[in-house]
């Protein structure tokens, strides 16, 4: 009988697994829907040899331990290059992070931003994203990029999220870091060679693959008895389970009887990507990807997938993703495509004898957890529950945390909660 269930071999279930292999425990298992692991972070090769992950991903590795993990599973099978990405802002590519490099616009918005800069209410008491937004950087740096870039990101009202997530990308600035004089561009980013995004998780996946049980959809949950049922037949029987499905599909799964009244706090928010390769050269060598706020543009980032290895498209050929955030599902994906390839064209980012060889589409019914405000008490009073009943949920939507939910911070959750599951049963996630 496996000791530690854990549900979902994406890469929360497999860094737990690692971790558990790792510190030679024996008694666990993974239990995983698809026929593969790595869920959302997993990549495809289409007919003609582009290679696509599922939206811009690159690994930006700043636990040191994930670090080593990467290298010690990619060999010298990968890449690093300096990050180099944009804002589409009057019809200008600048520097990003946006607000440190206005100096790159027309000098009268620059100066613009400037002077709403130094005269904002920068000591405002404010607790939701848009206020923060206006009161941290001013009026013109918030309606020029912030705000159309974010509305359109998140499809969500601005004043109805937390600033829990923002540190990292939109922390406080002074005046002097206005104008790019402090250089935060220069990270770098690390990708595989061969295969994707995805390719690091396989191999991965491959190094436990003894524990895993592939093709298994976890249909319920009884967490009195302590078992799991899959498939709606068998039943795996289990002493702590490490939850990494979305929390309202757990939630669901063991039929909280309060599952209906949480649903207004674990949003999340759809993604499209829309990928075109192209043969002949590109004019983008060497970016990362650009961000679009230009609300009459269907969607809101770029990203120049073949840049981050040129094996991701066929010789003399290039190749990017568009991310678009819908409404709701897509019912027509060659319309969407050819309004991609439309605003693409329009933008100036393909040229009409730009030649196109191949296209692929993805959509993903849950992209973003979003930030909602009253997140954080929701989750405290979710986790209490299942932490009595010794599960521990994680993961991009198992923790339902925006701000810890790329590969690095799940790394360092996967492996804190496996350490300290190892040493205590005892111990609850605050
Ligand atoms: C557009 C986009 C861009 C991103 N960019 C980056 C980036 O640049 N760098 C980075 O580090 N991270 C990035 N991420 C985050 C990264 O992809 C995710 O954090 C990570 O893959 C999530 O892993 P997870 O294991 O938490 O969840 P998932 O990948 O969702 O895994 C959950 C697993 O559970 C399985 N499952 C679901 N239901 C059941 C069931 N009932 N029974 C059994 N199994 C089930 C699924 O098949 C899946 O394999 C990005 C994510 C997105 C969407």
């Amino acid at each position: 009988m496996p000791r530690v269930l854990i549900l979902g071999g994406g890469a929360a279930g497999l860094f737990c697994g690692y971790r558990l292999k790792e510190l030679k425990e024996r008694d666990w298992g993974i239990v995983e829907a698809g026929q593969s692991g790595g869920g959302l972070a997993r990549s495809k090769t289409d007919s003609k040899g582009f290679v696509w992950d599922v939206g811009g991903h690159t690994f930006t590795p700043k636990d040191r331990r994930y670090a080593v993990l990467f290298e010690s599973i990619m060999k010298k099978d990968y890449l690093a290059h300096d990050k180099n990405s944009f804002a589409m802002v009057t019809g200008r590519l600048i520097r990003s992070p946006f607000q440190k490099n206005i100096s790159a616009l027309p000098s009268h918005l620059s100066a613009r931003c400037t002077t709403d800069f130094m005269s904002r209410n920068a000591t405002a008491n404010v607790s939701d994203f848009e206020n923060m937004l206006l009161s941290r950087f001013g009026r013109s740096i918030s309606e020029l990029f912030l705000l159309p870039y974010n509305r359109k990101a998140w499809k969500t009202d601005l004043k109805t999220l937390n600033t829990a997530w923002v540190e990292d990308s939109m922390g406080p600035i002074s005046l002097d870091d206005l104008n790019g004089t402090t250089d935060t561009n220069k990270q770098k980013i690390l990708y595989p060679a061969r295969g994707g995004f995805g390719s690091f998780f396989e191999r991965l996946s491959q190094s436990i693959h003894e524990n895993i049980l592939f093709e298994k959809t976890v249909t319920s949950v009884d967490i009195v008895n302590r078992v799991v049922r899959v498939n709606d037949s068998e039943v795996i029987p289990y002493e702590i389970l490490i939850n990494t499905l979305p929390l309202n599909c757990l939630l669901e799964l063991i039929r909280h009887r309060e599952r209906g009244a949480f649903r207004h706090h674990l949003v999340s928010t759809p993604l499209a990507v829309v990928g075109i390769g192209l043969s002949g050269k590109s004019r983008f060598e060497g970016k990362s990807w650009i961000y679009v706020p230009n609300p009459d543009v269907l969607f809101h980032r770029i990203t120049f997938i073949s840049n981050f290895s040129h094996n991701n498209a066929p010789v003399n050929c290039w190749s990017l993703m568009c991310e678009i955030t819908p409404y709701g599902a897509i019912k027509d994906v060659a319309s969407i495509t050819r309004q991609t390839i439309s605003d693409l064209r329009r933008i100036a980012v393909l040229q009409k004898t730009s030649n196109i060889e191949s296209t692929h589409f993805e959509y993903i019914n849950r992209a973003y957890p979003v930030p909602m405000l009253l997140r954080d008490d929701r989750l405290r009073q979710i986790n209490g529950f299942l932490n009595s009943h010794d599960i521990f949920s994680i993961g991009r939507f198992g923790s339902w945390i925006y701000e810890r939910s790329n590969t690095d911070c799940i790394f360092t959750d996967s492996v804190a909660l496996v350490d300290r599951l190892c040493s205590s049963r005892q111990i609850t996630i605050e």
